[in-house]
């Protein structure tokens, strides 16, 4: 299948692509923005779909391996790779502490140190508040200390703040979040927010009516 077949119209200027993690293309007369690049299994696909979008920045919403895994990819190809600055570490490889796999984090270390990285001197900061080509980075802590989302019009991009299932909006598991409790606290303080759609780092969009009924339970 070709990277253009599997590329999916979420709404206008929304695209979106499953790279193991959700691939985000967004388009505003401000420019266009790429979001989290896909394990590196994925690299030519990812090679092809950056070149064919050819983005203005790379936002990494976080330094795990399955949305930074082909940041790479976009930093030898000098576009600027943007990321909340306690995730720089990670994406450069000065820290190689991932949960990955659950329940085998032993096996962290040896991945992220396997995955190349993304030169320090190519990273730029993703600060929260701040207006990304038309988009407001938002902090999500708790599933790592550094992840970013983006807030447009009511649509929230997540990250691994909230996972779309068949059952609707649910938590990673706790051995993936650096602390759950705070990641339980960031789902709540979405309901806060005026939104028409949450597009999570993995599986489908949400509605809010979805995020609530997880926000409410507390484990
Ligand atoms: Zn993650
Ligand atoms: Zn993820």
């Amino acid at each position: 299948m070709t990277v253009a077949s599997r590329l999916r119209l979420v709404r206008s200027g929304v695209a979106s692509i499953p790279l193991y993690a959700n691939v985000y293309l967004l388009r505003t007369p401000q420019g266009r923005l790429l979001v989290d690049t896909g394990t590196i299994n994925h690299a030519p696909a990812f090679a092809r779909l950056l070149s064919a979008f050819d983005p203005d920045a790379v936002l990494v919403t976080h330094g795990h391996l399955d949305h930074a895994g082909n940041a790479f990819v976009a930093a030898r190809l000098g576009y600027p790779v943007l990321a909340h600055p306690l995730e720089h570490d990670r994406l450069s490889g000065r820290d190689h502490n991932l949960p990955y796999p659950a329940g085998q984090p032993w096996m962290g270390a040896p991945m992220s140190r396997m995955q190349p990285k993304v030169p320090a001197w190519g990273l730029q900061a993703a600060l929260p508040e701040t207006d990304l080509l038309g988009w407001q980075v938002i902090h999500l802590p708790g599933h790592t200390g550094g992840q970013v989302g983006l807030l447009r019009d009511g649509v929230l991009l997540a990250a691994d703040a909230v996972i779309g299932g068949l059952a609707g909006a649910n938590l990673p598991r706790e051995a993936y979040n650096s602390d759950h409790a705070v990641a339980l606290q960031t789902l709540k303080q979405m309901t806060q927010l005026e939104l028409s759609l949450v597009l999570p780092g993995h599986g489908t969009p949400l509605t809010p009516d979805q995020i609530r009924a997880r926000a409410e339970r507390d484990d």
